[in-house]
């Protein structure tokens, strides 16, 4: 299976757009794998509660700093 290993341009994603703000919503997305998603930019959608500085770090470490997407088809 093919996974995106980019580790730059990394950006904490919201699973749940309605899934609050804390660590278990969170997944690290590379930019390009980040627009990828359909709520990415959806001016439907409010956006949901940013994540705080520290929830950010802490899922960055959780996912060894590289993105999380397994897709396969917006990584390559
Ligand atoms: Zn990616
Ligand atoms: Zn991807």
């Amino acid at each position: 299976m093919s996974r995106c290993e980019r580790t730059w341009g990394l950006e904490v994603h919201h699973k749940r757009i309605d899934g609050g703000n804390d660590l278990n919503n969170a997944m690290v997305l590379c930019h390009k794998c980040h627009v990828n998603t359909h709520s990415y930019g959806d001016s439907n959608h409010k956006s949901p509660e940013p994540f705080s500085e520290e929830t950010k770090k802490a899922a960055l470490k959780r996912a060894g700093n590289r993105c999380e997407c397994t897709k396969g088809t917006c990584c390559l």
